[in-house]
C-alpha cells in the first residue's frame, strides 16, 4: 500500500483506517468492505496504471477537434474513444488499434480512454510503451530461471485493460517478434481488451497510405500473422495529420 492510499484510509471516521466495516444483515454480523475504499478506486487505479508523466494531462474533454488545429479523422477517432467508453464492457473482446503518423494524438486517446474507464467505471487497465516493456525484459533477462520476464510480464497479459503503446517501435529481430505474438496470442485467447497505437501503416487500411514518411508496413514490424490476428481483435481508427505539437506553435506564431 503507497503513502496516499494510507492517508485516505487514516481519515474515514467510517472504518477507522481499516477499511472494513462491521455490519448486521438478518441478526448476523459480519464485515463489509468501506465505502472510502470504493470512493479512493479510481484514484487507486490511476497510480497503478504507469501512466507516463507527460501523459498524465491527457482526457477525453482536452482532446481538441478546433477546425485549424484538427481534421475529420480526429473527429471520428474522439467519436470512437468515446462510444467505446460508454459501451465497456458491452464492446469486449474487441480493442482498438489507433493507427497515424507521430503526434497526431493516438497516445492522447488511448490515455483518455483507460482514464475514463478507471474513473467511471473501476475498471483495471495498464499503460506500457512497447519498446520501454521490451528493454525491461532485456535488462532483467535472468538465463537461469526466467523469473523476471514473467514478472514483467504477468500484468501485461492479465490487466483487464491494456494499452500497448508504439507497437512495431522496436526493431523487429525474431526475440522482438516471439515476445509480440506472446502478448497478442494470449489476450486474444483470453478475450481481454487491448487498446494498440502504432505509427506502422498498412495497405489494407483506407486512408492509412494517405500518410507519408513511413518506409515500413505494421507487418513487416510485427509479422504477417500478428498483423491479422490484430485486424482480427481491433476496430482500427487511422488518424491522419501532422504533428499537433507543431501545428499548435504555428498557430501561436500567428497571434
Ligand atoms: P501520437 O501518439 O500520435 O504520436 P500524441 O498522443 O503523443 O501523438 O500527441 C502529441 C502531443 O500532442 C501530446 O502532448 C498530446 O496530448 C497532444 N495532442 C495531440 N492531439 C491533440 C488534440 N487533438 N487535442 C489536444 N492535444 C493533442
Amino acid at each position: 500500500m503507497n503513502e496516499s492510499e494510507s492517508i485516505d484510509i487514516a481519515v474515514c471516521t467510517e472504518c477507522g483506517g481499516t477499511g472494513w466495516t462491521r455490519l448486521t444483515r438478518n441478526g448476523v454480523s459480519g464485515v463489509a468492505r468501506c465505502e472510502c475504499l470504493k470512493r479512493s478506486l479510481p484514484t487507486r487505479l490511476i497510480q497503478d496504471a504507469h501512466i507516463p508523466a507527460r501523459y498524465k494531462h491527457c482526457d477525453l474533454e482536452s482532446f481538441t477537434l478546433h477546425p485549424s488545429l484538427t481534421n475529420q479523422s480526429h473527429q471520428r477517432a474522439k467519436t470512437i474513444a468515446e462510444k467505446f467508453v460508454q459501451e465497456y464492457p458491452a464492446s469486449m473482446p474487441f480493442g482498438l488499434l489507433f493507427v497515424g503518423p507521430p503526434g497526431v494524438g493516438k497516445t492522447h486517446l488511448a490515455v483518455a480512454i483507460i482514464k475514463a474507464l478507471m474513473e467511471t467505471k473501476g475498471v483495471k487497465c495498464l499503460f506500457r510503451t512497447f519498446p520501454e516493456l521490451l528493454k525491461e525484459i532485456q535488462n532483467s533477462y535472468n538465463p537461469i530461471s526466467q523469473a523476471s520476464e514473467t514478472r514483467l510480464l504477468a500484468p501485461v497479459l492479465d490487466t483487464e485493460v491494456l494499452v500497448l503503446d508504439e507497437l512495431g517501435a522496436q526493431t523487429p529481430t525474431s526475440w522482438v517478434k516471439d515476445t509480440v505474438s506472446y502478448i497478442i496470442n494470449y489476450r486474444y485467447g483470453e478475450s481481454r481488451v487491448t487498446i494498440f497505437t502504432t505509427n506502422y501503416l498498412d495497405q489494407d487500411v483506407p486512408g492509412s497510405n494517405a500518410t507519408k514518411g513511413t518506409t515500413y508496413t505494421l507487418a513487416e514490424r510485427i509479422g504477417e500473422q500478428m498483423r491479422s490476428r490484430l485486424f482480427e481483435m481491433c476496430k482500427t481508427v487511422v488518424i491522419s495529420g501532422n504533428d499537433f505539437r507543431q501545428k499548435v506553435k504555428q498557430a501561436e506564431h500567428h497571434f
